[in-house]
């Protein structure tokens, strides 16, 4: 009987385990993660959980289906080292382990950047994993003045933000670029993002980049660029993410930006699979190559991998989506804007907007703020790729089903 070991437990790793077996799998499946919890939903690390600290973990599965589906979980041990050649893997407990198929759900770390004046024992965070999320709570119960500071404007950054104001805490968000969620969005958007952060007392500081650190009485004191300093019991970095890809890279597969892998998720090692966060793949609505960052993308890869392995090759063509949750607000993503030529605003009420992006008249992505409608709308317009007239998006008196030309 074969067996196929996935590395990394998480959205995608679960995901392909259970469509694996789903498939038809009747080898042995080992999935092996260095986090010791069992496998979790990552997105309300920095939302419902952490201002929630009594609450745990919502479970990606709970334990008896990974006992009923024969899926044998392995948890907190690290895969150290690959060797393809004898299709083994060394983990950390000292043992080694052959695989006749092996897939790569590493997904990425947050990143931590070097700055003057660090020392070990500082009150520093990123936010990654359940342990990291428990560092930070226990910080905020211990420290009396309760001032975060974020670094990074970013999703997790305003999440983060968000939640530490539930928790009662003055919080300061620092961006180096002149607005917030640039990577990511327009900037009607973040202009939006940043006036309703103010509104509930986070203060915004753009173009600011942490130039020291210095121990102090409370936790932190923090020289930005004009000679200010900010004193903080806490700071917490969401400055983006390092892709898990060095067992890759070790072997010589292909990992410059992502692992490489095909449309049905394959790596140049006909024996090797790789999904989720840690991928670069060709997506074909966008016409390029991308690695994403979502539930979405590594839920959706996980299927098509799970098929190309039983023989079923369906070619992955998922459309990206992705959500945000701030204070009330519920932000909701699909498709990709960046290399909008065009934008329309849609104005439902004074929190509930969309956002419509195009390039060169194609409909390239929406973000909507609190209405879930447009999210709908824009999705079924993205899959049949349907011309829309602008004039009629930015128009709220004609209906989301009348916008085709
Ligand atoms: P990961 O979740 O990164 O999992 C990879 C796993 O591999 C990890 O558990 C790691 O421990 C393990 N691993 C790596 N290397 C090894 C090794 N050598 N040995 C053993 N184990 C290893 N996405 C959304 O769509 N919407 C959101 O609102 C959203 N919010 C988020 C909020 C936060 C705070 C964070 C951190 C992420 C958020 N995301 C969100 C992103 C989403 O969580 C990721 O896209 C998703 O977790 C990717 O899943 P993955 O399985 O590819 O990788």
């Amino acid at each position: 009987n074969q067996t196929c070991v996935v590395i990394g437990a998480s959205h995608a790793g679960v995901s392909f385990a259970f469509a694996l077996r789903k498939e038809g799998w009747q080898g042995g499946i080992v999935l092996i993660d260095q986090d010791p919890d069992l496998p979790y939903h990552r997105p309300p690390l920095s939302k419902s959980y952490l201002a929630n600290p009594g609450n745990g973990l919502s479970l990606l599965k709970a334990q008896e289906s990974y006992e009923k589906e024969q899926i044998q979980l392995k948890l907190g041990i690290k895969v150290t080292t690959l060797d393809r050649e004898s299709k083994a893997l060394r983990l950390s407990d000292g043992n080694v382990l052959s695989y006749d198929k092996l897939v790569f759900a590493t997904g990425a770390r947050a990143w931590m950047p070097q700055l003057n004046g660090m020392e070990p024992g500082m009150p520093l965070f990123t936010l990654r994993n359940a342990g990291d999320m428990r560092r930070i709570q226990q910080r905020v119960g211990q420290s009396t003045s309760k001032r975060a500071l974020i670094v990074g404007g970013g999703f997790i950054g305003l999440e983060l933000a968000a939640s530490f104001r539930k928790m009662g805490l003055a919080v300061a968000v620092m961006e180096r670029e002149e607005r917030v969620l640039s990577r990511v969005t327009a900037p009607e958007l973040s202009s939006y993002f940043e006036k309703l952060h103010r509104s509930q007392g986070v203060e915004v500081l753009l173009g600011q980049e942490v130039k020291a650190i210095r121990p102090s009485k409370n936790g932190l004191q923090v020289s930005i660029m004009d000679n200010l300093s900010i004193e903080a019991d806490l700071l917490v970095f969401g400055v983006g993410i390092r892709v898990n890809s060095e067992l890759a890279e070790q072997t010589g597969l292909d990992a410059t930006g992502g692992i490489a892998v095909d449309g049905q998720c394959r790596t140049a090692d006909k024996h090797i699979y790789a999904i989720g966060d840690c991928t670069l793949h060709y997506n074909p609505y966008y016409e390029r190559h991308l690695r994403l960052e979502s539930v979405q993308n590594a839920v959706d890869q996980a299927k098509t991998a799970a098929a190309a392995l039983m023989g079923k090759p369906e070619v992955y063509d998922a459309l990206p989506w992705f959500w945000s949750d701030q204070y009330d607000l519920k932000l909701q993503m699909v498709g990709l804007s960046q290399g909008y030529d065009h934008s329309v605003l849609r104005r439902e009420g004074e929190h509930s907007f969309s956002l419509w992006y195009f390039k060169e008249g194609r409909l390239l992505a929406v973000d909507a703020v609190n209405v879930p409608k447009a999210y709908v709308w824009g999705t079924k317009y993205l899959k049949e790729r349907t011309a829309l007239d602008s004039e009629k998006v930015g128009d709220p008196t004609i209906d989301y089903s009348s916008f085709a030309f």
